[in-house]
């Protein structure tokens, strides 16, 4: 199982990794997001690119292991290259 750590201290509560994460891992409480399923994370790393406070972190992912890249995450990234 991935360990996940949402940073509460510095997330915002902008809800986009709630709204992006593909299998629903996030969810917002209290202002802040919150991991509710990290079981169903499948190691995209959308989170991570989308996240405006990097308040994200996965344990043990690399970005060259990373399994599916969302049409959200590619437009954002075509902006850098
Ligand atoms: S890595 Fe992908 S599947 Fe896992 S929590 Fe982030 S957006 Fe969701
Ligand atoms: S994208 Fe980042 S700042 Fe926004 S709710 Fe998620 S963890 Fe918090």
């Amino acid at each position: 199982m991935v360990k996940i750590v949402v940073d509460t201290n510095v997330c915002i509560g902008c809800g986009l990794c709630v709204h992006d994460c593909p299998m629903h891992v996030y969810e917002l409480k209290d202002g802040r997001s919150r991991v509710a399923n990290p079981d169903d994370c499948m190691m995209c790393l959308s989170c991570h690119e989308i996240c405006p406070a990097n308040a994200i972190e996965h344990q043990d992912i690399y970005l060259s292991r990373r399994l599916y890249i969302d049409l959200e995450v590619c437009s954002m990234l075509r902006r850098f290259v």
